[in-house]
């Protein structure tokens, strides 16, 4: 079995560690560099990038992280982890540190402050089996993707979409996957799958 660490500095670890075991991977929460030296794929899960990027330095693993990545540890963000993952955070605070693992530019609460939540169903390549139910929470999109990024998933031109209609909100690079909304909290384990896959080709 692959050992998948979960970034547990913040946010929703526990669900993602969860959804992780069901998608075949050992879970190991990562707090120290030791933890990450130990793990074959990293989840950085939803919560506060701005406060996870401070936690970062605080348990001194930006560095040892950004390290990681260069090699080509597989990894997977959802919303706040995809932001932390990306090139350039628009409406992040100048201090927030960026992972640069993924060329795109994204854009924080991009849905709007009023739309705490959101939800749709959307067609997301690779993942067999019809639609993926995603919820939104204070979520980013990508504003800007260069050309190696693969775009996974757009929001569908719905009612409920409004001008959120074709933005970007699951993409891939390499073996870095990120979403802007939260599989891991419904239940569906295909995105896990699909990661754990990408750990296990690498
Ligand atoms: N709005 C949060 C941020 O900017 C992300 C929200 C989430 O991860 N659910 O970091």
């Amino acid at each position: 079995k692959p050992v998948i660490g979960v970034l547990a500095l913040q946010g929703d670890v526990r669900e993602h560690a969860a959804m992780l075991e069901k998608a075949g991977a050992r879970a190991l929460p990562v707090r120290r560099e030791r933890e990450l030296s130990e793990v074959d794929g990293l989840v950085l899960p939803g919560g506060e990038s701005t406060t996870m990027s401070r936690l970062l330095e605080t348990f001194e693993l930006l560095d040892p992280l950004r390290a990681r990545l260069a090699e080509g540890l597989p990894a997977f963000g959802s919303c706040a982890g995809m932001i932390l993952l990306a090139r350039q955070a628009l409406d992040g605070r100048q201090d927030q540190h960026q992972l640069d693992a993924l060329d795109v530019v994204v854009r924080r609460n991009a849905f709007g402050r009023q739309v705490d939540s959101f939800e749709e169903d959307l067609d997301v390549e690779g993942l067999e089996g019809g639609p993926l139910h995603a919820v939104f929470i204070r979520a980013p999109w990508v504003e800007k993707a260069g050309a190696g990024v693969r775009v996974l998933a757009r929001v569908p031109r719905t009612e409920a979409a409004g001008a959120a209609a074709d933005r970007i909100v699951a993409i891939r690079q390499g073996a870095v996957l990120a979403t802007a909304f939260h599989p891991e909290l419904t239940g569906d384990e295909r995105v896990h799958r699909l990661f754990v896959g990408i750990v296990q080709e690498t």
